[in-house]
């Protein structure tokens, strides 16, 4: 499983530059670029949501990817052994992406 840093900081499952979910999906089948790709499991944190449930940051997850044109896809898991989701600031899902992302030769 990889190791995933992540900055989507308006994201309800962020803390401490992690996630804290268990696994994530990575979507962006057609991707050739970084930027075409984005995690599928972002929901915008909003005011007074989730103030009083203990989160935890996971630093390795299960990471499922549809970016077969990766070259760290492996049957739409993550063969990497470190990722980085980004999207500071991002309000939608598709304000986020695998920095990570290489595409295939
Ligand atoms: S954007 Fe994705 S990786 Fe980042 S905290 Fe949210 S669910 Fe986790
Ligand atoms: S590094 Fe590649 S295979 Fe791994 S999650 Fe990112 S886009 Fe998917």
């Amino acid at each position: 499983m990889p190791v995933l840093d992540c900055s989507v900081n308006t994201c309800v499952h962020y803390a401490d530059n992690c996630c804290c979910r268990r696994e994530i999906l990575v979507e962006g089948t057609h991707a050739h670029t970084d930027n075409e790709t984005c995690c599928g499991n972002f929901d915008e944190r909003r005011e007074g949501c989730c103030e009083n449930s203990v989160r935890e940051a996971n630093t390795q997850l299960s990471v499922g990817c549809e970016a077969i044109n990766c070259v760290f896809n492996a049957d739409r898991k993550c063969s990497a052994e470190h990722i980085g989701i980004a999207g500071p600031n991002a309000k939608m899902a598709d304000q986020t992406m695998c920095a990570s992302f290489q595409a295939r030769g």
